[in-house]
C-alpha cells in the first residue's frame, strides 16, 4: 500500500515470499536434486578445520585460482600455520600478494592464529567438530573478521555440521527462485534458507555447491540466462517475466463501438 511517506514495509521482501513454508521446503528439495544431477553430489574437505579457516579468510573477494595459490604459498615460505602466525607480517602479506587486499587479509590472519593459540593453548580448531554447530559458531563468531558464511564454511565442509553457508550465489539464485524475499540480507539468509533445508550435512552441502555452480552458470549476475535452465518452473523470477499477459477484459460499451 502507498502512503505519503512512499511504499510501505512489505515484511514478504524481508522473510519468507509466502506463509506456505511446506511448499518452499519442497520447492528447496527439487531445486537440490534437479541441481545435484546436473552437477553432482558436494564432497566434504579433508582439510583440518583451521586450514578451511585459513583458506575461507584469503578466499574472501578472490578467485578460486589466487585463493589456492595464496594458501600453498603460506604453507611453502612458512611451514605451518604457526610459522605463518610469528613471521613479520610484511612477509605474510608478500606472501599472499595474489589474493585481494594482502594488507588487510595478512595482519587479521595472524591475530586470528594467535588468539586461536591463546585462548586454546594450542594452534588447532579440532575441538569445534565435537561441539554443536551452535556452539561452535559461537566460539569463531568471537574473532574479528569471521562472519557468518566463513563460520557455516568451517564447520560445515570440515566437521560436517548441519549449518549453511550463503555466499553471493547461493543468495541471489535463492532469491530469484523465491525461496527468500527479495530484500532478505546473506546474512540473514543463513538462517531463513537453512530452516528450508533437512537437518542433514550432505543435503545441506549439496544445496550450497549446487545453487554455486548454477549462480556461475546460467543464473549469473545482470541478466541469467533463462533459456539454459532446468529450474524454469520453480522460479517465481523466470514465472513473473515470462507469465503471458492476463486477457484483456471487453467491457459492454468495447462490444457496442466494435458492432
Ligand atoms: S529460470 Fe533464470 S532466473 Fe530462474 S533460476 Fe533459472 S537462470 Fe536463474
Amino acid at each position: 500500500m502507498a502512503t505519503r511517506a512512499g511504499r510501505q514495509r512489505d515484511p514478504r521482501d524481508y522473510g519468507y515470499p509466502h506463509d506456505d513454508r511446506a511448499a518452499l521446503v519442497e520447492r528447496a528439495r527439487i531445486v537440490t536434486e534437479r541441481l545435484v544431477a546436473r552437477h553432482g553430489h558436494a564432497r566434504f574437505s579433508d582439510k583440518d578445520p583451521l586450514s578451511m579457516l585459513v583458506d575461507i579468510l584469503l578466499s574472501h573477494r578472490t578467485r578460486n585460482e589466487q585463493t589456492y595459490a595464496g594458501y600453498k604459498a603460506l604453507l611453502a615460505r612458512f611451514g605451518d600455520w604457526a610459522g605463518v602466525r610469528d613471521a613479520p607480517t610484511e612477509e605474510v602479506e608478500a606472501a599472499i600478494a595474489m589474493v585481494n587486499w594482502p594488507e588487510l587479509k595478512a595482519p587479521r590472519l595472524q591475530a586470528i592464529l594467535r588468539q586461536i593459540t591463546a585462548e586454546r593453548g594450542e594452534l588447532s580448531l579440532d575441538f569445534l567438530c565435537d561441539l554443536s554447530a551452535e556452539e561452535g559458531s559461537a566460539w569463531l563468531g568471537r574473532l574479528a573478521g569471521v562472519g557468518p558464511k566463513t563460520i557455516a564454511c568451517v564447520l560445515l565442509f570440515t566437521c560436517r555440521k548441519p549449518i549453511l553457508p550463503v555466499d553471493t550465489h547461493v543468495h541471489r539464485v535463492s532469491i530469484r527462485l523465491g525461496l527468500i524475499g527479495a530484500k532478505v540480507t546473506a546474512e540473514a539468509a543463513h538462517t531463513l534458507l537453512g530452516a528450508l533445508l533437512p537437518d542433514d550435512p550432505q543435503a545441506i552441502y549439496d544445496y550450497h555447491r549446487a545453487l554455486l555452480k548454477h549462480g556461475q552458470n546460467p543464473c549469473v549476475y545482470g541478466v541469467p540466462r533463462c533459456a539454459q535452465c532446468p529450474l524454469q518452473d520453480l522460479c517465481d523470477y523466470y514465472v513473473t517475466r515470462h507469465r503471458p499477459p492476463a486477457p484483456r477484459v471487453i467491457a459492454a460499451d468495447d462490444d457496442a463501438r466494435s458492432g
